[in-house]
């Protein structure tokens, strides 16, 4: 039966430290403030939204809602984000994604100041990232990082297998697993033999987007799965993309879903805000 790795008590930690850390910068006249802007109601960015607020509460910095109406031209959150990048007390800008269609995602992440691209997702960040520069790490492959290395997980020279290869966690993860000396394999909708290739794999990251997807025959006998996945499912009980409890009984660990990848996303979140401020 695999260990499970409690992202719950993990993210809890980190935003202790996090606390801590924001209370000596204060102590030193460093303080900052998170802009989180939202255009539309969606009710799932909604209820993000709301736990970034809280955990900005908890750590202790302040955090600035901009809550705007969905027909908001992208002309007007240019001029938003271009207010906010000149604000000295912004620290960091997150812009809850995804966007109304009207609006150009892209121009939107690359108007934010590279100094304040606490979600990580500008090209410059990425880059920085690829090459092992500082800058902001995209907070949900850095929060699976997190949760590897505190659970004492080995990562250099193991073999870890990527499901997925979006630009927010697929293609950022296999980078940062490359970053920490695993041999990686990226695969995605196109791979041909996933199951031979997953059934290789040390450690498992399943990002694909599709429910109850993976089971116990895509995983070796003592792996390291991880579950990005969130989904709904038809009773609105919240799963991941993998089977958790029949992969429980072939895998060494493995995250659940709820409190597994989750709330490591905002505590790295939180993490990156902190580094701003530090920064100044
Ligand atoms: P996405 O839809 O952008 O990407 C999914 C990827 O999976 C694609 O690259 C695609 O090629 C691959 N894929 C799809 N079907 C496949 C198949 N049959 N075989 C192999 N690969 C396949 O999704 P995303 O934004 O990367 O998110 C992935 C999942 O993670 C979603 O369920 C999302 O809700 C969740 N997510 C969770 C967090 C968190 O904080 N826990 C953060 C971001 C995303």
């Amino acid at each position: 039966m695999a260990e499970i790795i409690d992202g719950k008590k993990i993210s809890q930690q980190i935003k202790d430290e996090l606390k801590d850390k924001v209370e000596a910068l204060k102590a030193n006249g460093k303080t900052g403030a998170l802009a989180v802007i939202q255009v539309g109601e969606d009710p799932a960015s909604s209820v993000y939204v709301r736990n970034k607020k809280n955990a900005c509460a908890y750590i202790g910095i302040e955090s600035l809602a901009y809550e705007l109406p969905e027909e908001t031209s992208e002309e007007a959150l240019l001029k938003l984000i271009g207010e906010l990048n000149e604000k000295e007390q912004v620290k960091g800008i997150l812009v809850q994604l995804p966007l109304p269609n009207h609006i150009c995602e892209d121009k939107i992440i690359q108007a934010i100041s590279l100094k304040k691209d606490v979600d990580g997702f500008h090209p410059q960040s990425v880059g920085a990232m690829t090459i092992g520069e500082p800058g902001f790490l995209s907070c949900t492959p850095a929060g699976v990082i997190q949760l590897l290395k505190r659970s004492n997980v080995e990562i250099s020279g193991k073999h870890c297998v990527v499901i997925g290869r979006s630009n927010i966690v697929g293609k950022p993860m296999a980078l940062l697993m490359l970053r920490e000396n695993a041999t990686v394999t990226v695969t995605h909708s196109r791979t041909q033999n996933l199951k031979e290739i997953c059934r290789q794999a040390d450690i498992l990251i399943v990002a694909m987007g599709k429910p109850r997807f993976i089971g116990a025959e895509y995983v070796k006998e003592g792996a390291v799965v991880i579950d990005v996945g969130i989904h709904r499912d038809e009773n609105n009980k919240l799963c991941g993309d993998v089977k958790y409890e029949e992969v429980q009984q072939v895998a060494s660990a493995i995250t659940p879903v709820p409190g597994g990848v989750g709330p490591m996303t905002i505590a790295m979140l939180m993490s990156n805000c902190v580094q701003s401020i530090e920064e100044e």
